[in-house]
């Protein structure tokens, strides 16, 4: 039995992790972790009765051990954390949504164990220190990203042959568009991924291209692999999630439906592959593959992130402004080309910092979340 600790479960990663693992035979869900969507949490833990459980909220925690005696309940980040170091977990597995999945991603590897990582920002804000915070401890960081998922699965121990590494982009809602034409879209439209069910922030980043941008970061660090080699293609179809291209000029692509669950699976039954139970590829109806450069605009936002890596202090801070933007976005206090011009004119302003510790990331994102939210007031 493998026993899975499910940090963000209420999400949309979160959820789809929770059916891939009902679908699968000798896995439970040991421990459960959510925000506010408390109705959501009491559903899959009447379903996966789980020993622990975390709520972001103290007097939620309160409310919910009165209803659920069996169960050990835990609030807030600290409690994030000690879900995280559960004696007998096999595997953690962050779906959690910004920033916060950091702490959750450091206790998990700091009390060695392997870790299923959706949580794109804990690699972007934490860099070369988390990296090597897992190989101290002799943990694996097992990429959940779709695009990540991809490269891990075609490189599958011939990393020394790596020569480039090809991101695919399904390009968002707004591929083709100029930027007059982006002035002033909706919040509903940009909602509106093309190929992705996604949650709202991502939505959001894959609109600006920004989730592209952190995408390069994430690769540049989980794969130890030189900025310069990392390219982007833009894949409307989002049927080609990435590819590895070796120095002998072979490159090998991974393919699947545009669907999460099969990184998710991976991530879980690695380094077994298992049966699955949903919508399988079927290339002949989809009949053609279709590949673009990115223009001008988005090779500059790709390059704005590019330009962060080798300074952990930069790639966290941009997370931490974009982040901001992106909240500041979707609660309609500004408009939808202003996310990327606050992220560029707040880097211009960010100084950097050594990197020796969590603390030190902590302060960094501090810091230029408050560059940014001062950014934004004063507009
Ligand atoms: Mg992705």
């Amino acid at each position: 039995m493998k026993k899975i600790v499910v940090l963000g479960s209420t999400g949309s990663v979160g959820t789809q992790c929770l059916e891939v693992i009902e679908n699968l035979k000798n896995f439970k869900v040991i421990a459960l972790s959510a925000g506010n969507n408390i109705e959501l949490l009491e559903t899959q833990i009447l379903k996966f009765n789980p020993d622990y459980v975390c709520v972001k909220n103290k007097q939620d925690a309160e409310k919910l051990s009165k209803k659920f005696k069996k169960i050990i309940f835990f609030s807030g980040t600290q409690g994030l954390c000690e879900i995280t170091k559960i004696k007998e977990s096999d595997l953690v597995f962050n779906s959690v949504a910004g920033f916060e999945g950091i702490h959750a991603s450091f206790s998990t590897l700091k009390s060695g164990k392997n870790l299923a990582l959706a949580n794109k920002e804990s690699i972007v804000a934490g860099g070369d220190f988390l990296i090597n915070i897992a190989k101290e401890n002799n943990c694996k960081i097992l990429p959940v990203d779709s695009e990540h998922s991809a490269i891990w699965q075609c490189l599958s121990g011939k990393e020394k042959f790596l020569k480039n590494l090809i991101l695919t982009a399904s390009g968002g809602p707004f591929f083709g568009k100029n930027k007059k034409e982006l002035e002033n879209v909706s919040l509903k439209g940009v909602l509106k991924h093309p190929t992705w069910n996604m949650g709202a922030k991502i939505s959001v980043d894959s609109a600006t291209m920004m989730n592209k941008g952190l995408e390069i970061i994430e690769a540049a660090y989980l794969f130890n692999i030189n900025k310069n080699s990392i390219d982007v293609l833009i894949h409307p179809q989002s049927i080609v999630h990435s590819m590895v291209e070796f120095i002998d000029g072979n490159i090998l692509a991974q393919m699947s439906t545009p669907s999460m669950k099969f990184p998710i699976q991976h991530a879980l039954t690695y380094p077994e592959r298992l049966n699955y139970s949903w919508g399988s590829l079927n290339l002949a109806s989809i009949k053609n593959l279709s590949f673009y450069e990115p223009d001008f605009d988005t090779q500059e936002i790709l390059n704005l992130c590019r330009d962060t890596i080798g300074d952990a202090s930069f790639s966290c801070a941009l997370n931490a402004i974009n982040e901001v933007a992106v909240n500041a976005f979707l609660q309609g206090k500004i408009k939808f080309l202003d996310i990327i011009n606050i992220v560029k004119r707040s880097m211009d302003k960010i100084n950097s910092i050594k990197i020796k510790s969590i603390e030190d990331i902590i302060y960094c994102d501090k810091i230029a979340r408050e560059f940014a939210n001062n950014f934004i007031l004063k507009k």
